[in-house]
């Protein structure tokens, strides 16, 4: 079966900005994020979506959402979070590889704060400092 893209990030086929990372879990920038330091959380073995998660990855997979959320919060100065998991394409499913969206959100971004954004290497690089020096 074809490597879901996560999988092939996962085993370094392609490359990511790397926010964590444990023994099952990495987190990393979003591509075309919905804000600055949108996080993907992902198991590193595949699951495809919730309803494959077993207890032991799930509890995990919380743990470091948190984890990952209050650095985000300290780092990026944020004034809110969103954490989103869409499972299933008619729930906006695109990679069948499960994984947790941690979306920074400011105030007065309600307008447009759910189209897609672009950085540049350098703010992406920034970007990881500010959280993973608050990890
Ligand atoms: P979904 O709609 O499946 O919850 O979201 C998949 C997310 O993965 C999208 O927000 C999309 O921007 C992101 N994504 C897709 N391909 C890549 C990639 O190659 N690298 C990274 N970092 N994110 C990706």
């Amino acid at each position: 079966m074809e490597k879901t893209i996560f999988e092939k990030i996962v085993d370094g086929e392609i490359p990511c900005a790397k926010v964590y990372e444990d023994d099952s879990t990495l987190a990393f920038l979003d591509i075309n994020p919905n804000s600055k330091g949108h996080t993907l959380l992902i198991p590193k073995k595949l699951y495809k979506d919730i309803y494959q998660l077993d207890e032991n990855i799930s509890a995990i997979m919380m743990k470091n959402v948190v984890k990952i959320s209050k650095a985000i919060k300290k780092g990026l100065v944020c004034d809110g979070i969103n954490i989103v998991m869409n499972n299933e394409s008619s729930a906006g499913q695109i990679i069948f590889h499960a994984h947790i969206h941690i979306i920074p959100r400011y105030k007065n971004d309600g307008g447009d704060w759910n189209k897609k954004k672009n950085y540049s290497e350098l703010e992406k690089e920034e970007i990881i400092k500010k959280i993973t020096e608050n990890l």
